[in-house]
């Protein structure tokens, strides 16, 4: 079930497949959490979210969503997002097409028939993904493929307050955070983790919400003084990951 870093980060040039963060004008960041629905550890984390009125995303696999039509019901009553990780976190990018028929359609199917809502986000386990799969997960199952910025490795179980160091060292406007909501020290870095952020001002959204809100303003210049005849600046324009 562990997440790696993804293997092959979206293209900076071409049309947008995949996304890392958000550029927004806000202190917006969204909390998103993988490989669930934990029976146990995952209504612990909805109080933990309740408490203090945070609305995260849920990457679930679509096995467990079936064991636990409970959880993701209580999730959906709650304000949270719910999102396709698969039906049983198999690398997509090693699938035919049937695979990936029963891993996505499958998957997004349960999810809707559990909450109601259609499925519009999808995260490939491990990040394996590539602009072709990416390209086909939204053309033909009709889901924008979401990665992630920031990474503490919970899955390696460093310890509640490794993981919440690693996230607030890592976290910014826009950032797009991953934890994983199968694994007690997680859950037990959370609520520190949730107030430190807040104490520096970030606002939580789920990810729908946090693409809703990229900025339609351009990227800032790549420098800020006024006129000298500038050095060729190599920065290309980037489009936001
Ligand atoms: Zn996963």
């Amino acid at each position: 079930m562990a997440m790696q870093t993804p293997q092959e980060l979206p293209s900076q040039t071409g049309e947008c497949t995949s996304y890392n963060s958000i550029r927004v004008d806000g202190p917006y960041i969204a909390m998103t959490f993988d490989d669930g629905p934990s029976a146990v550890l995952t209504p612990r984390l909805l109080d933990i979210l309740k408490q203090r009125h945070i609305h995260a995303t849920f990457f679930v696999l679509g096995q467990l969503v079936q064991e636990h039509p409970e959880i993701m019901a209580r999730a959906i009553a709650e304000g949270h997002e719910v999102a396709n990780h698969s039906w049983d976190h198999k690398a997509l990018n090693k699938l035919g097409e049937g695979g990936l028929q029963h891993e996505l359609a499958d998957t997004s199917a349960t999810i809707t028939k559990t909450t109601g809502k259609p499925v519009t986000l999808m995260r490939p386990p491990y990040g394996a993904t590539n602009p072709r799969l990416n390209k086909a997960i939204e053309k033909e199952y009709g889901m924008k493929v979401i990665l992630w910025a920031v990474d503490p490795f919970d899955w390696k179980r460093p310890g509640p307050q490794v993981i919440t160091q690693r996230i607030l060292a890592g976290t910014q406007p826009g950032s797009i955070i991953l934890a994983h909501d199968i694994h007690p020290g997680t859950i037990e870095a959370m609520p520190a983790t949730f107030d430190a952020l807040l104490a520096k001002g970030f606002k939580f959204v789920t990810i729908s919400e946090l693409l809703a809100l990229e900025s339609k303003n351009p990227a800032p210049a790549p420098s800020a003084s006024p006129a000298p005849p500038a050095q060729k600046s190599s920065k290309s324009k980037k489009k936001t990951a």
